[in-house]
């Protein structure tokens, strides 16, 4: 770190060469480039606190070394920062920030008042600005340390607030990126504070088990493997240079989306889809389609080998290496996971029936050996509503004939112009999907009420969501309501929820609801999450009578033949078609 590093303005030709770009898209970007200044000058406790999804308020406080009264405007300036000087620094930078943008961007569409007092100062001052210019300042009685404040973001620019979600949604970004660094820098002590609530905080204890208890709960954190350097490992690529260290979750803790993989270089939080799939691919065999494991991975190299200066928000990094990087952390997080427990090479059923000592989620039972994890309830395709006969104007498919089933995961069906096969857990999803919609309030939904309110422990992030979701998960029959800082009490669930431990079905779930961010409609977005819940899997035997119904289901819908993620349903083999291949013609 630079403590006490004097701000200076960087020269033209380094200006020139740094990645030019929009810093301020949103708060959670505001609340990053804060916290990493915080981080930047050495603080061993940060608290941040938003109101209204940052939108009206954004505080980061830290206990760092401050900067300098007469200093204070010069951080303002653009290209003006105490970490670098030189192109050579460039090269090799050390710290988070490195180009002096981030306030003089977020001061330019906002109001911020930023006061510091380095430890060593008798007293602290302050700089008000107001569309970029300082509009007061003075000294100002305060702890040594800074705090920025940031109010009304994008106040002035209307349009840029057209694009920005609702303040849920851009609080749970911002808990995103504070439980990023949370786990980052176990060593500091974060805080979280959303419209006047503790939604996350870690104890700074240096461990990263504890920063992931204050991120994902306690549960989740005691069921994570470490993949420190305790082990031998074959040292082909990884030496001094290179270095993968953090934890792990064993398989029966999976999630559906990947965001629970978490990547650091030097301690930056980064995005890459390689190096995702490096976990990915440690886990190729021990998780069921579509369940992606969580990850914390501390990646080290020198900083020369790496070259932060690639995207404005330096969220991506250039690797050199990247292949070493790769194959580091793949063989790393295997040889964790093949000696917790061994590893089978054919199928996640051969893990589920190992009978090894693998660690289960949330206390529940594992998946029984060989069962697809999300079970639709017994009787989905039950009891058949009120059958029409024969084809209805309406019908947009011919009426099919069910002749079988393939690899337990399409059925076979016979039409007036030949063949179809049809995804069994898309035609359902698309049945389900449909029903689900027409929901409109909870009374249509059919609920199944809990004798006891059961508690569920949820993260910031679906916390946020669930405020979010509020009406749409109301109108399918969930009841939830707060209950304590980072749990919610479950009263009521859809019946099409469907598994014996509630409280894990909730929880995956929202993981699909989480995953489904690309539906803009809440209650579509919840409609297709329960459907894709609920819906029979691949890998289900059907019996003939249920595979009856499913084309039954399937012909009554409004469009069976895509599901509601725009997939396939089914393929079709025309008569003609067949003809044509068995040279009839
Ligand atoms: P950068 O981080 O790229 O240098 P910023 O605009 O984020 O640019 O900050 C400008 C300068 O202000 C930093 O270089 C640093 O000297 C100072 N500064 C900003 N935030 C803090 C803080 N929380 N504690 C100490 N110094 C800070
Ligand atoms: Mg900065």
């Amino acid at each position: 770190m630079n403590a006490g590093a004097s701000i200076r303005r960087l020269s033209p030709q380094v200006v020139g060469k740094i990645a030019a770009g929009e810093v301020v898209e949103r708060p959670a970007s505001v609340v990053k480039e804060l916290v990493e200044n915080s981080l930047d000058a050495g603080a061993r406790q940060i608290g941040v606190a938003v109101g209204r999804g940052g939108l009206d308020l954004i505080r980061v406080s830290d206990d760092g070394h401050g900067v300098d009264s007469a200093e204070l405007p010069l951080a303002f300036e653009r290209y003006a920062t105490s970490k670098l000087s030189s192109e050579e620094d460039l090269e090799r930078v050390a710290t988070l920030g490195f180009r002096g943008e981030a306030l003089p961007s977020i001061a330019a569409v906002a109001e911020v008042e930023m006061a510091s007092r380095p430890s060593d100062a008798a007293a602290g001052a302050f700089v008000r600005l107001e569309e970029g210019v300082v509009v007061d300042s003075g000294g100002e009685g305060m702890p040594a340390g800074t705090s920025v404040v940031v109010r009304r973001l994008f106040g002035r620019q209307p349009a840029r607030l057209k694009f920005l979600r609702s303040p849920a949604a851009e609080a749970a970004q911002i808990a995103t990126v504070v439980s990023h660094y949370a786990l980052a820098y176990p060593e500091v002590r974060f805080s979280l504070t959303v419209d006047g609530r503790l939604t996350l905080h870690t104890p700074g204890s240096g461990r990263v088990a504890d920063a992931a208890a204050g991120v994902y709960g306690q549960r989740v954190a005691e069921s994570l493997l470490s993949i420190s350097l305790e082990e031998a490992v074959d040292a082909a690529a990884e030496t001094d240079a290179l270095s993968v260290a953090g934890l792990v979750g064993a398989p029966p803790l999976s999630r559906a989306n990947r965001s629970y993989i978490s990547l650091f270089v030097n301690r930056r939080w980064i995005r890459s889809r390689l190096l995702t799939y490096a976990v990915e691919e440690a886990y190729r065999g021990l998780l069921t389609a579509g369940r992606f494991p969580i990850a914390i991975v501390d990646i080290r190299i020198p900083p020369g080998d790496v070259d932060v200066n690639v995207h404005p928000a330096k969220t991506e990094v250039r690797l050199r290496r990247e292949r070493d990087v790769f194959s580091v952390i793949q063989r790393r997080v295997r040889g964790v996971l093949s000696r917790h427990s061994p590893v089978p090479d054919l199928s996640a059923s051969a893990w589920a029936g190992s009978g090894a000592g693998a660690v289960v989620e949330g206390g529940g039972q594992r998946a029984p050996a060989g069962q697809p994890v999300l079970l639709p309830q017994s009787g989905t395709l039950s009891p058949p509503p009120p059958s029409v006969e024969g084809p209805s104007p309406l019908r947009q498919l011919p009426v099919l004939r069910a002749l079988g089933q393939v690899g337990m995961t399409y059925v076979v069906a016979e039409g007036p112009e030949g063949l179809y096969l049809v995804d069994q857990h898309a035609a359902h999803e698309r049945i389900l999907f449909e029903r689900f919609l027409s929901h409109r309030d909870a009374s249509a939904a059919e609920r199944q009420a809990l004798l006891e309110p059961l508690p569920v422990e949820l993260t910031p992030r679906q916390q946020a969501l669930v405020e979010e979701m509020a009406e749409a998960l109301e109108e399918q029959g969930f009841s939830l309501e707060p209950f304590g800082e980072r749990a919610y009490l479950v009263r009521a669930v859809p019946a099409a929820l469907g598994e014996k431990d509630v409280a894990q079905a909730v929880l995956r779930f929202l993981d699909l609801v989480e995953r489904e961010d690309a539906v803009s409609d809440r209650r579509e977005r919840v409609a297709i999450s329960l459907a894709c819940h609920s819906s029979i899997r691949a890998g289900q035997a059907l019996n003939p009578e249920e595979m009856r119904e499913l084309l039954r289901q399937l012909e009554e819908t409004q469009m069976p033949r895509t599901c509601p993620h725009g997939r396939p349903t089914m393929i079709h083999l025309s008569a003609d078609a067949l003809a044509r291949e068995f040279r009839r013609r």
